[in-house]
């Protein structure tokens, strides 16, 4: 199923690729974020990602200009009282994540589909926010959105059969993979990755090996394309930290405890590639400058 125009509540990392997603297959798309100026240089960042794929022949000048041209944006979130289908991006906490969810059911129409593309938290709960808990679903996008095939489609206890089959035919139409989850902290995906990105980070920390030799070593070792610390700064470290506390807080399971190394990053304000330093340097089109 196809939806006439789509809302994207977020424009982060992941709500920037979300809305070129859904904007290249035609759709009218509208990008909300609560701070004014982040949601302009939202624009500039996508549009200089654009820049680099049509320098890598991965898409047209004419195909950047069509997405563009379809994402407007706003700080205003009561424009998107007549969307069918709002897509939450915005940061991996709960209180926020509800809180955001029951304005928007005050301003939504009864039919109005709330997707969220929490990585950790639970959807049941985010659909106890609202008065439309059958309507809430999770779709796990992976980052980077228009490059990643895979989606994790995750049901709350009470997201309807309508509701999953609505979005699971939407994600057809984005030409993701769907792969049903049923809720579970950290679904598939983070749930098996964070544990790896958690001992990469363990391994520098003792001094094993120097960044650049610990992602050499899984990527030539194990066919990733993409090593473990390299993986890590370009979700956020941030967000990855948000995600192993969520965890550890869901299930007490001490595999999930942020290293110490982590921890520090995070509050020396160096969280990966959007900041440009993480356990690599990177310039401001996120090149990585450093190797070791
Ligand atoms: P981000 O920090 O890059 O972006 C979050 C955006 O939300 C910011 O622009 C912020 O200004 C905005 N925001 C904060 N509160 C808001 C509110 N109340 N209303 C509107 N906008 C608000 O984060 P991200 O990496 O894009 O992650 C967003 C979500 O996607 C999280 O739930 C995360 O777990 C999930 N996710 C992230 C990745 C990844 O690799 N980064 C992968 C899959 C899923």
């Amino acid at each position: 199923m196809s939806f006439s125009k789509v809302a994207v509540v977020g424009a982060g990392v992941m709500g920037q690729g979300i809305s070129q997603t859904v904007a290249s297959t035609g759709t009218e798309v509208e990008l909300f974020d609560i701070d004014a100026d982040h949601l302009s240089l939202s624009i500039k960042s996508l549009s200089d990602e654009m820049d680099r794929e049509i320098e890598r022949w991965g898409m047209t000048s004419s195909e950047k200009k069509a997405i563009l041209s379809r994402i407007k944006t706003t700080p205003n979130l009561t424009d998107a009282e007549d969307f069918p289908l709002i897509i939450e991006a915005i940061p991996e906490d709960l209180a926020l994540k509800t809180s955001l969810f029951s304005k928007l059911d005050k301003v939504c129409p009864p039919e109005t589909i709330f997707v969220t593309n929490t990585s950790t938290l639970s959807i049941t709960e985010i659909g106890a926010a609202t008065a439309r808990p059958d309507k809430v679903i999770g779709l796990h996008f992976l980052n980077p959105v228009p490059k990643i095939p895979l989606v994790e489609i995750v049901r709350g206890l009470k997201t309807s059969d309508e509701t999953y089959e609505k979005i699971k035919e939407f994600a057809a139409t984005l030409g993701k993979t769907p792969v049903k989850v049923f809720e579970y902290p950290g679904y598939v995906t983070t749930r098996i990755i964070v544990p790896l990105l958690n001992e990469a980070m363990h391994v520098l920390m003792e001094g094993v090996a120097t960044a650049g030799d610990i992602d050499n070593a899984i990527k030539l070792g194990y066919g990733f394309n993409i090593g473990p610390l390299a993986l890590a700064d370009k979700m956020g470290l941030d967000v990855v930290m948000d995600w192993m506390e969520n965890l550890l807080n869901e299930l007490s399971d001490h595999k999930y405890n942020p290293c110490p190394l982590l921890r520090k990053m995070v509050r020396a304000g160096h969280l990966g590639v959007k900041t440009g330093q993480g356990f690599f340097k990177y310039d401001s089109d996120g090149n990585r400058l450093t190797e070791e």
